[in-house]
């Protein structure tokens, strides 16, 4: 708790400047400072064997004269000569001339450091660390150097990283190194970790690489393991503060369509999820749950089966979906999948009638309706049930938070409940793969299930990657697959669906397929966002029914549209999309027992992320593996659509590339809380010291859920 300007060598000055570059107040802040890389502090250049752009290097030589060079207007910078015995280069600096000048050394032999560019013949080094030969033997050396993080202003006012090095080895000094444990005793012994403070001396001063490999295994689970138990802990908490209906009975509704009416054997994983929302459902608290499966792994038949389980509890449930398109064929899929079962399901949308609306309404509030579908209609104000006991949503990322509690109310207080609100349970379905890895340290306070296994008989989506100058041969091969009688979809991206721009991309090439598939021998229909929902829903049915060969559309038909004869998907300018969106539009296509194919269009001109992308399309169809490079390209904050800077806020971890630390932790932190979840035991009581400690200090993962 010292604060930092107590340290020997850091004073007042510097003090204030570790505050306000890296937040450094105090000892133990700077202690919980770690490198962010290391390099081989064992091999030393000769000038001559210089390249561009090596990473940083190190070169002992001495300097030989060191003069101000003027440049542009008023500008100064200060050069120096530096030599060894293959050649000689410069050393640049641009800003800190006075104290700099007056620390160098003249003709002595010292060992430099930094990064080289060249500029005409000679390489220079701006900035460069010097230390004199006889210090450089005398500090810590180790074949691992660590490099702190660092900023502009501390590199220009001379806190370079040697000196956050030295005061680093100050710090050891000073304290003796006697820091406190900070896990139990028995996950050290189980898990073979070092020791709290070995695994800080070895952070910043490691011995070798075994050591460092040691040390950030102990600290990168330590930073890990605590966030989980924050979360679960969250978790519980919610669990045990907001009630829910408990759904006791799996009644007749739920058997005699499972006995009696199931179209298909349910696969394992269906089958899975189905018990866990059940065993869920069936506790006094309010699921909140997130049901990931790719697309086609068949999230329809579990919402209603989880439908069919409220209902048998004398509960109604809605299923709100993102667009009018999505909702209606949801209503017709399960109205077909419980036509057999004698419940009143309804459909309410943007553009349903008046005299339909009351009706709705109506048996809404008396109960007679069982099961409503529908789009953000449904989060009117008009909108009431009786006793809403299951709220789904399908597609989540398309809804805001706001949007999802909104639903937490739509019930009416039930008497039996003395006027408490008891909101539904949620069940939120998403196909956009949310990487393990992501979910985990995001939505630990959801529970998670997840559906990974493709119902059986389907044909892998075959895809390729074509340029725009081959377009003639994609076009034959459309011709081919319409002749034995196969559906296409071209889409053109309309990110947003107000850009002029865009929409004439479209229709330019609406007009342009027009011309090379002309009418009488084909038929297109086309689709976008600026159209009116009936003509929507019109072109939507000729594609469905067959009588149009081709769908022209905008992303309108990225989610959840299912119609199984269409087996080939076209995407023009595919490098304008991201992965996920890639992949959402590629599972419109391989629904039905055809082959089906997916093509990406692009033009010559790629960027080496869109290269990527292309090429993670065409390898793989599994919706994680896609999700883990999306997250890869684009950081976690940016792919969850905000800066989720507290994700990215880990010190050392690091969510991609240490999952399998995550993992463990998480396993851990579970079963530790299982049996002992306010941290009581004797043998926890160093977590829960340390627990109390971190939330206190900070509490970032409370925007989360
Ligand atoms: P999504 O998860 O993308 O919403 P759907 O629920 O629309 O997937 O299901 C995709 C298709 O797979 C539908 O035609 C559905 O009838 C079918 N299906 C779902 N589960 C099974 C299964 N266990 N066996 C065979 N077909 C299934
Ligand atoms: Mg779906």
């Amino acid at each position: 708790e010292t604060p930092i300007e107590y340290l020997k060598g850091v004073g007042p000055n510097r003090g204030t400047l570790l505050r306000k570059e890296l937040g450094i107040h105090k000892y133990g802040h700077l202690l919980n400072f770690f490198p962010n890389r290391y390099i081989d502090r064992t091999r030393y250049y000769k000038i001559n064997e210089l390249q561009n752009n090596i990473a940083e290097v190190q070169i002992i030589g001495k300097i030989i004269n060191v003069k101000t060079v003027e440049f542009g207007k008023n500008q100064k910078r200060l050069v120096a000569t530096f030599v060894d015995d293959t050649g000689q280069m410069e050393l640049v600096w641009f800003q800190g001339h006075k104290w700099i000048r007056e620390s160098l050394k003249l003709n002595e032999i010292c060992v430099i450091f930094g990064k080289c560019t060249s500029f005409g013949n000679t390489f220079n080094m701006a900035h460069p660390e010097i230390e004199l030969m006889t210090e450089h033997q005398q500090s810590l050396r180790s074949a691992m150097q660590p490099v702190y993080p660092s900023t502009e202003t501390l590199a220009n006012r001379g806190i370079s990283n040697r000196v956050i090095n030295k005061m680093m080895q100050q710090l050891f000094v000073e304290t003796q190194a006697k820091f406190s444990e900070t896990l139990p005793d028995y996950l050290i012994a189980e898990l073979k970790l070092i020791p709290k403070n070995a695994a800080l001396f070895n952070i910043h001063f490691p011995k070798s690489a075994e050591a460092l490999a040691k040390a950030q295994f102990r600290l990168k689970f330590e930073e890990l393991f605590y966030i989980q138990l924050q979360l679960i802990t969250k978790n519980l908490i919610r669990k045990h503060k907001i009630k829910g209906h408990p759904f006791t009975k799996v009644g007749d509704y739920f058997n005699n369509f499972y006995q009696n009416h199931l179209p298909f054997e349910l696969t394992n994983a269906q089958k899975r999820v189905i018990k866990e929302i059940r065993i869920d459902m069936g506790s006094n608290a309010q699921m909140n749950r997130l049901l990931q499966g790719d697309v086609g792994s068949g999230k329809t038949i579990v919402a209603l089966m989880s439908m069919l389980i409220a209902l048998d509890n004398g509960f109604q449930s809605c299923l709100m979906a993102p667009t009018e398109i999505l909702a209606n064929q949801h209503f017709n899929g399960l109205s077909e999948l419980a036509k057999e079962l004698n419940i009143n399901i309804k459909i309410l949308t943007g553009s349903t009638k008046t005299a339909a609306r009351k009706i709705i309404h109506e048996e809404l509030e008396n109960g007679s309706l069982h099961i409503l579908i529908g789009t953000h209609a449904l989060l009117e104000d008009k909108v009431k049930f009786q006793n809403l006991g299951l709220a789904v949503i399908d597609e989540q990322h398309r809804f805001g938070v706001e949007q999802r509690s909104k639903l937490w109310k739509k019930s009416n207080p039930n008497p039996s409940d003395e006027g408490e609100h008891i909101p539904p349970h949620v069940l939120v379905m998403t196909a956009t793969p949310i990487p393990r890895t992501l979910a985990m340290s995001l939505y630990g306070d959801l529970d998670i299930s997840v559906i990974d296994e493709l119902p059986p008989g389907r044909k892998p989506i075959q895809t390729v990657h074509r340029f725009d100058s081959n377009r003639l041969k994609v076009w034959k091969f459309i011709r081919d697959e319409i002749a034995i009688g196969r559906q296409i979809y071209i889409v053109y991206p309309l990110i947003e669906e107000s850009k002029t721009m865009d929409l004439k991309d479209l229709m330019d090439g609406y007009e342009s397929i027009s011309r090379d598939f002309p009418l009488p021998q084909y038929a297109i229909s086309i689709l976008h966002g600026k159209m009116k929902p009936a003509d929507k829903d019109a072109e939507m049915k000729r594609f469905a029914e067959g009588k149009t060969n081709i769908m022209v559309a905008t992303t309108v038909i990225e989610v959840g549209v299912n119609i199984p004869n269409a087996s080939v998907m076209i995407i023009e300018s595919a490098e304008r999309f991201g992965l996920s969106q890639l992949h959402q539009l590629r599972g419109r296509v391989g629904r039905g027992a055809d082959q089906s194919y997916c093509i990406l269009m692009t033009s010559h001109k790629l960027s080496a992320d869109s290269k990527t992308r292309m090429e993670t399309m065409v390898k793989t169809t599994d919706g994680f593996e896609i999700a883990e490079v999306d997250l890869k390209l684009r950081g976690p904050g940016d792919l969850m659509g905000t800066q989720q800077s507290g994700v990215l806020n880990l010190q050392i971890a690091d969510i991609v590339r240490d999952r399998d630390i995550l993992q463990l932790a998480r396993n851990y932190a579970l079963k530790i809380l299982k049996d002992d979840a306010p941290m009581q035991k004797p043998e926890n009581a160093v977590l829960r010291a340390t627990y109390i400690e971190l939330t206190k200090k900070k509490n970032i993962w409370n925007y989360i859920s």
